[in-house]
């Protein structure tokens, strides 16, 4: 019987989604598992890159092209975003990888820059044996019900409100 992979979510307003793909992926990738992280809204500038360069078995892709938080959406972004969808739809059919993450899509579906459905085009398309991890704050009704995991990282405090900005190592 065919390896089966099941759909993960982590969601919420704390901190600890992103993170918690990434454990999962030095797990998959110690256990021997191939991983591709494809992240939108990202460019390469994370601590995390340099690191996971070092790891057997793991692919990296950041999709954000040249955007800043916070700056107006532009045809450019849309185009990025669509680039990243397209090669996440190809990597959870092709069967080359155990273990997929789609880091920050629902923030993409909430500014706009891909549809619901495009997310859950995914799980059509997924290989059954391929875990596919979604994260990042708004996770739509439909995906929640669709997926077999569902984590919310709940903020009960942050130091970011306290005027703590991402410092690089623990936030970037
Ligand atoms: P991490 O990457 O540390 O696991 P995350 O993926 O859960 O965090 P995101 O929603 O992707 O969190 O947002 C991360 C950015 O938003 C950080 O740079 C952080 O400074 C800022 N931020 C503001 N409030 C929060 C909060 N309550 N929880 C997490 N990040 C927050
Ligand atoms: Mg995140």
């Amino acid at each position: 019987m065919e390896y089966q992979g099941y759909v993960h979510v982590y969601t919420g307003n704390g901190k600890g989604k992103t993170t918690a793909a990434l454990g999962l992926l030095l797990r998959a990738s110690g256990a021997g598992m191939t991983v591709f992280l494809g992240q939108f809204l990202k460019r390469g500038e994370y601590s995390e890159h340099s690191a996971l360069a070092l790891l057997p078995g793991v692919t990296v892709e950041a999709f954000g092209g040249e955007r800043r938080v916070g700056a107006p959406l532009t045809e450019q972004d849309s185009a990025h975003a669509r680039g990243g969808l397209e090669c996440l739809r190809d990597a959870v059919s092709s069967g080359k990888w155990d273990l997929v993450i789609a880091d920050e899509i629902f923030v993409a579906v909430h500014l706009g820059l891909l549809a619901e459905t495009d997310v859950l085009e995914l799980l059509e398309v997924r290989r059954p044996s391929t875990e596919l991890v979604l994260t990042g704050r708004y996770a739509f009704p439909e995906i929640l019900r669709r997926a077999d995991l569902v984590t919310e990282m709940k903020e009960m405090r942050h130091y970011f409100s306290r005027g703590v900005p991402a410092r690089k190592g623990i936030e970037k």
